[in-house]
């Protein structure tokens, strides 16, 4: 690390300390809450995550209570969250972490079902005390604003190292932080910025992939699907499509594609949660 890397670190740790983001699952440092919540955020916003998880750790407070449920009882409690295929994974790591035990490596986290690069440096950086950085979106914004050039791969990799401090559990968090509040996608609050003196690129706007449309899609039927399963199971085809509103077709295609992701079965023209 350089002087201009030492300094800018302090001076994002020190805004930190101050300005950090009150969230459930941060400062416990428990393994369980890092992946749980790291899983929820997957595609969806902190706001939302907020209420599922504080319900999911009042249902399954530990990974053996979560291994020990069922993918149905999982789901009633994910369901509305979205992206139910989150829910199965992280069912299908905990299984996997009470039977072998907790990984303790990040190549090892990267093993588990739905555990990718950044979620498994995340885990490692939050809850195992590796000095590592997450680059998730707000982190290659931050960095790429702060080299003047969007980065990414190899760039990316080496602009986070040669930028992450002690502790890198905080130093993570404070980038998320500001990421989130002060150095946004499109409208940055560079006079507000902690680090502002040590940003190349203040301002410089990155193409970030937009979610697709949510409303009419097999996202949604899929989602409606599950919920009225939670509800009620097992449901007939005519029943799921009455109490979805959806169209026949598109009600067999979510229950097809449902069951080819281990989430639903079909036995007797009826459909249930899986076990
Ligand atoms: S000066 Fe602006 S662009 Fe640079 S890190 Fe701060 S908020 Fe982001």
């Amino acid at each position: 690390m350089g002087t201009l890397e030492i300094e800018r670190a302090q001076a994002l740790l020190s805004w930190y300390r101050i300005q950090r983001r009150q969230l459930p699952w941060r400062d416990t440092g428990e393994r369980y809450d890092v992946l749980v919540s790291e899983f929820m955020l997957q595609q969806t916003q902190v706001e939302r995550v907020i209420a599922y998880f504080e319900a999911w750790m009042n249902r399954f407070p530990t990974v053996e209570d979560l291994a020990k449920a069922s993918l149905a009882d999982a789901l009633s409690v994910w369901s509305g969250l979205g992206y139910n295929n989150r829910c199965k994974r992280l069912h299908d790591t905990a299984k996997i972490i009470a039977s072998d035990g907790w990984p303790t490596s990040v190549e090892g986290l990267e093993e588990l079902p739905g555990v990718g690069a950044y979620t498994a440096r995340a885990i490692a950086a939050f809850a195992l005390g590796k000095h590592v950085a997450a680059t998730d979106t707000n982190l290659r914004r931050v960095l790429s604003r702060w080299y003047g050039e969007p980065l990414k791969g190899r760039a990316l990799d080496v602009a986070a190292n040669q930028s992450l401090a002690d502790p890198a559990r905080d130093w993570n968090q404070a980038m998320m932080d500001l990421g989130a509040v002060i150095c946004r996608n499109h409208d940055p609050i560079c006079n507000q910025c902690p680090v502002g003196a040590w940003c190349a690129g203040p301002g410089l706007i990155l193409d970030v992939p937009r979610q697709t449309k949510f409303e009419g899609s097999a996202r949604q039927v899929r989602g409606a699907v599950v919920r009225a399963l939670v509800r009620r199971a097992p449901q007939s085809i005519v029943e799921l499509v009455a109490a979805t509103q959806f169209p026949t077709s598109h009600v067999l295609e979510a229950t097809s594609s449902l069951a080819t992701d281990g989430l639903v079965e079909t036995e007797d023209g009826v459909v249930r949660l899986c076990e």
